[in-house]
Formats: structure tokens, C-alpha cells, sequence
């Protein structure tokens, strides 16, 4: 007897049309219609999302814990963990908050300012990581304000949905860092700039993003498909993070402080000012002075700082951190069956090494690259080692042979 034709029970296509023809108990269905029924569920069920269910961070949860897990990951920034801490320990308590209460409580957005490779983004990574939901890292300086070239800041809520397969409920609790958010200020104090396209304009467009508000987006990012379904994304639970270097921001906040010790002369004169780590005393003024509209500024009520980081933060940074360069190294090194000891000395070395070439904790990679490639290229097909050691010694002689000496000239 021949065989039936295979078709799809929704669509009707032909077996040979489909890429896949699932087969169910009394018919098929092929691979877009699943897509579409997916889609469909979605969107039912984010319909219906009420929030409060189904915040799957635990009741109990203070945030001392939540700084306490920091910890394991991020080295120092204290303040900058604390109030990350209260930040998104509140964020989700208005998340569980039951509609229709007398007080609202509004969202706490962060920014946080401080030098490239302090450990902003490793900070917001972490935190999403620990409340397990969606993240997504974007850049703002490729945003642009719509209708000019370059992306809308919509797109980033396509990264959200694609970090977590579009599953929207899930998305619309979850995690977005923007970096670089200071090079999206106000370049009013340039007068070649006729148009500011890329500046106040796109600070305009992440307004009603960040406060709260239904987005349609289109899902695979970009405008180049019109005719694509868009998914709604309601942002009111979403989680804002945004982080920038802010260069030159320490002169700001020394003339505010100047004029303010000036013109209220009972302050004290005794209480110094720390001059090596001016973002400390920073506040909402001084980003509004950098060229942030105080818009912006007021949808971002957590404002705060990362310290610059020293040689004795550094040198914790290569050992302490749960995934640590040297546990990653030792841990290399055992599956050869070899034991991988760096001598405090040479851990301070490397410190002092990143320091020297203005490479931070970024440059902490490289440097132990450069000091241990020619062990981790021979130990292998040496059979008789059974351990290997990291002193300063091996650590200056690699460095002079290595790419990275010509930084400091730099
Ligand atoms: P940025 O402040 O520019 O966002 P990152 O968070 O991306 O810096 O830091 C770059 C890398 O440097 C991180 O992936 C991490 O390995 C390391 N790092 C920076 N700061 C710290 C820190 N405080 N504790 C532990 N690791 C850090």
C-alpha cells in the first residue's frame, strides 16, 4: 500500500516544503508552525503575567547577602556594592509589591561612575547572574535617535530577549547594563557640532525606556526587516544599569567643592579632600554639569561610584575572585598534573606591572599570559614536572621579552 502524503495539520504544507514534520498522534505539525504557536504562547502568557508570582528571588534574601555574593566575585568597591545591594533588593520588593497600593514605589535605576576596568560591568554581570534573569550588555554609544543611522535604543531590548530565547516574561524582569552611557552627554560647550544626533537626542529616546513604558521590538534588532512581527516588551520591571568613565568629571566635582567651601565657610577646612579618588564625592549636579539632562538624570535615582584600583586591590584581584587568574592558571596547570605556585612577591609584581602600564585589572590577563605562555607551551612534553613556581624573577625576565614592555614607554 502506498504511503499517505505527509502534510502539516496547520499549515498544509507538504512534507517536501517543510524542514521538519514533527508527527503527533493523529497528524503533523512542521517547524513554522511551531515557531508561530510559541510565539503565540508567549505573548498569551505575558498578557496574563502578573508580577508578583513568579519573582524567583528568595523571600528572606537581605541585602547583605546580596553584597555578601558580591564579594566573591568583585574586589573592593565597597559603596558601589552597597548600594547596588539596597538598588536591587528594593527593585525586587516593588516587584512583588500587589498592584493598586497607596505608594508606588519607583523603580531605582543605577549609574555608576568610575574608571574603565574597575569592575562596572563585572558588577552588573554578577548581579544578574546571582538573581538568575535575563542580562544584556549594550553600548550606547551605538545608539542613535530614530531615523538616523545606527541603532535604536530599542535594539537593546532585543539583546534581553535574545539572551533569554525570547522568553518575554522573563525578559521584562530581567537586567540591562549600559555602558559608555557618558559619551551619549551633552556636547554643548563644542560649537562644530550643529546637530546633536547622537547626544541629548538619544538621552531624550531612553527616557520613557528607562522610567517604564510598552516597546515594541523588533526581534532580531535593527530596521532592516519592516515587515517583521514586533514583541511587545513592557520595561516597567526592567532593571537599568548604566556605567561610564566620565572623564574629566573630577575637575566638576573639584569646583563644586571649592566654591562650596568657599561660599559656606563653616565647613570644615580640616576635613581634606581625598584628590586621588575625586568620584567619591560625586553627585546628581555633577553629571548634569557633564552634559546629562536632569531628565535622564532623575530616571537614574542611584548614583554611585567605583574606586580607582591600587596595587593591593589589584594583587587581590588576581587571587581572591571565586574564578580568580590564578585559580584558572593552577587549575591549567593540574590537568597536566603539574602544581602551580605564584610567590606573593611575584603576585605583587604582576600588580605593580598593571599599574605601571595603565592596563588595570584588564591588563592582569596579558601580563600572566606573557609570564606563563613559554611554561604552558613546554611543560607539556616534559614528563618529569611535577610543580612549577611564579617568582619575580620569572616575571620581570618575561615581561622584558614580551610585547608589553614598549606600554610603558607609552
Ligand atoms: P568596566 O569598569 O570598564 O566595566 P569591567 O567590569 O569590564 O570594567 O572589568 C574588566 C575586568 O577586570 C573584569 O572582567 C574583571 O576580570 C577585572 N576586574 C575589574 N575590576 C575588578 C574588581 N573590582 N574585582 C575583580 N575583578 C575586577
Amino acid at each position: 500500500m502506498a504511503d499517505k502524503k505527509k502534510t502539516c495539520s496547520f499549515c498544509g504544507r507538504d512534507e517536501k516544503e517543510t524542514l521538519i514534520l514533527i508527527a503527533g498522534i493523529d497528524g503533523y505539525i512542521c517547524e513554522s508552525c511551531t515557531d508561530q504557536a510559541t510565539n503565540i504562547i508567549e505573548e498569551e502568557l505575558s498578557a496574563k503575567g502578573s508580577t508578583e508570582e513568579d519573582v524567583n528571588i528568595p523571600e528572606n534574601l537581605t541585602p547583605i547577602d546580596i553584597k555578601n555574593y558580591l564579594d566573591q566575585y568583585v574586589i573592593g568597591q565597597g559603596d558601589a556594592k552597597k548600594y547596588l545591594s539596597v538598588a536591587v533588593y528594593n527593585h525586587y520588593k516593588r516587584l512583588r509589591q500587589k498592584n493598586n497600593v497607596d505608594v508606588e514605589i519607583e523603580k531605582s535605576n543605577i549609574v555608576f561612575v568610575g574608571q574603565t576596568g574597575t569592575g562596572k560591568t563585572l558588577l552588573a554581570k554578577s548581579i544578574a547572574k546571582f538573581l538568575q534573569v535575563p542580562f544584556a550588555i549594550v553600548d550606547a554609544t551605538v545608539f542613535t535617535e530614530a531615523g538616523y543611522v545606527g541603532e535604536d535604543v530599542e535594539s537593546m531590548l532585543s539583546r534581553l530577549l535574545q539572551a533569554c530565547d525570547y522568553n518575554v516574561k522573563a525578559a521584562q524582569k530581567g537586567i540591562v547594563y549600559i555602558d559608555e552611557i557618558d559619551k551619549i552627554a551633552r556636547k554643548n560647550d563644542n560649537p562644530s557640532i550643529t546637530r546633536d544626533v547622537s547626544g541629548e537626542g538619544v538621552q531624550q529616546s531612553l527616557l520613557k525606556m528607562l522610567e517604564g513604558t510598552e516597546v515594541n521590538v523588533p526581534p532580531h534588532g535593527g530596521r532592516k526587516h519592516p515587515e517583521q512581527k514586533m514583541i511587545k516588551v513592557d520595561t516597567r520591571n526592567i532593571l537599568f544599569i548604566c556605567g561610564g568613565a566620565f572623564d574629566g568629571i573630577e575637575k566638576i566635582i573639584a569646583r563644586r567643592l571649592n566654591t562650596q567651601v568657599i561660599g559656606y565657610s563653616n565647613i570644615d577646612a580640616s576635613e581634606k579632600i581625598d584628590e586621588d579618588n575625586m568620584l567619591q564625592y560625586i553627585n546628581q549636579q555633577d553629571l548634569k554639569r557633564f552634559g546629562l539632562i536632569p531628565e535622564l538624570i532623575g530616571r537614574l535615582p542611584v548614583l554611585t561610584h567605583l574606586d580607582p584600583l591600587d596595587i593591593e586591590t589589584l594583587a587581590r584581584i588576581l587571587v581572591e575572585p571565586k574564578n580568580s587568574l590564578v585559580k584558572q592558571y593552577q587549575k591549567l596547570f593540574e590537568l597536566e598534573g603539574i602544581r602551580l605556585n605564584f610567590t606573593k612577591e611575584a603576585i605583587q609584581e604582576i600588580a605593580i606591572k598593571a599599574l605601571d602600564f595603565k592596563i588595570g585589572a584588564r591588563g592582569l590577563r596579558s601580563i600572566c599570559e606573557a609570564v606563563l605562555t613559554d611554561a604552558m607551551y613546554e611543560l607539556p612534553s616534559a614528563s618529569d614536572i611535577e610543580e612549577f613556581t611564579v617568582d619575580v624573577a620569572l616575571v620581570n625576565e618575561k615581561i622584558a621579552k614580551s610585547n608589553l614592555r614598549k606600554l610603558k614607554a607609552a
